[in-house]
């Protein structure tokens, strides 16, 4: 299923809205709407329009900075030879899709404070505007001039918010850099996440008692923390392997001449979720327990593998490097990639060879 649409692009990055974020998007003008002027929020403004569509207004415009601040971290990372796939808006926030996250510390540093700096630098702006339109012009009650303070209010607050030392917040990167300079990588690492995790407990439970939205944020922050260490983790594990050293070869192949219901007593026998489809030596493609699913029981003895298989191969070579099978498994989200030499199947890599060598070397 798709689950975002891209809206254009700048720098060459293409920006992505996620469902979830078109979902949130008029929450948060409804909230903005009806806040009460104290907190920023425009429910004493009339007529009703216009309160709404000031709430509309500032909703876009906070989610317009976060993809400033997004863009402020693709900036110093294109400058710094990363390539950033594109820039997603989420439910809670952007995220910027990279290739690699630079290991050298000093461009990762610089790299995690730019998002911070781009929204400390537009809120300070803002506030200063506020402040001055309000004192020279005393032109303080203008539903207008609020909406410059609170988008102002924003990101100041986001930018703090991002510099704390938790993972996968920005501060969390800085510090991860800082401790990289003194220990080794993986350890600074664990050593970052675990402070990320300790920081989200302690939310976590604050929130509890005085706010639930900081407790789900926590939750976020906590899963965020977890993932950046495991995937840290595996690519200084995976570091200087090269496929060959993965590979399964003696695989169970099929004909696409098989029959599905042939298929399906091959799976409960040989226990794979997936076959290469192989005519005498040539591939024709790979079968997986997700295409039989899709053939009614009562069908399957009339259907053969090669109506259903898939036929556009994701395939690697044995001298790649072992690292760019996991990327390439889990960015088109499929469980086993085919080793191919003159065209010629030689093996194949599973999810599960990738993680059992992981789990070995840990
Ligand atoms: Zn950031």
């Amino acid at each position: 299923m798709k689950t975002s649409i891209q809206i254009g692009k700048i720098m060459g990055i293409p920006i992505r809205l996620h469902i979830t974020f078109l979902l949130i998007l008029p929450v948060f003008a409804w909230i903005f709407a009806t806040n009460e002027k104290e907190f920023g929020g425009f429910n004493d403004v009339q007529p009703e329009l216009l309160r709404y569509s000031l709430g509309m207004a500032a909703s876009v415009l906070l989610f317009t900075c976060v993809l400033l601040h997004e863009l402020g971290h693709s900036y110093v990372a294109k400058k710094h030879g990363s390539e950033i796939n594109n820039i997603t808006l989420f439910l809670f926030g952007g995220v910027s899709s990279m290739e690699d996250i630079p290991k050298d510390p000093k461009t990762e540093i610089k790299m995690a404070v730019a998002g911070p700096a781009v929204s400390l630098l537009i809120g300070s702006v803002l506030l200063i505007i506020y402040e001055i339109i309000k004192q020279e012009l005393l032109f303080s009650d203008s539903s207008y001039l609020r909406l410059v303070w609170l988008i102002g209010y924003i990101n100041i607050v986001l930018g703090i918010f991002n510099l704390l030392p938790a993972f996968p917040m920005d501060g969390g990167r800085v510090l991860r850099a800082w401790l990289a300079g003194r220990m080794p990588y993986i350890k600074a690492t664990q050593a970052a996440a675990g402070i990320g995790k300790m920081f989200a407990i302690f939310m976590g439970v604050f929130g509890f008692f005085y706010s639930i939205w900081l407790t789900l944020i926590a939750f976020f922050i906590y899963i965020g923390a977890s993932e950046e260490e495991k995937s840290t983790e595996v690519s200084v594990i995976l570091e200087g392997m090269k496929v060959k050293d993965l590979i399964s070869k003696d695989v169970v192949t099929v004909s696409p001449n098989t029959t599905v219901e042939e298929l399906v007593d091959m799976m409960f026998k040989y226990k794979h979720m997936g076959y290469p489809v192989v005519d005498g030596s040539n591939v024709k493609g790979i079968v997986t327990f997700t295409d039989v699913q899709k053939i009614p029981k009562e069908d399957r003895k009339n259907v053969l593998v090669s109506q259903i298989m898939t036929k556009d191969l994701i395939t690697a070579r044995e001298d790649d490097e072992a690292i760019m099978i996991l990327k390439l498994l889990t960015k088109n989200n499929i469980g086993r990639i085919l080793v191919i030499n003159d065209e010629k199947m030689i093996g194949i890599v599973s999810r599960t060879d990738v993680l059992r060598a992981v789990q070995l070397l840990e």
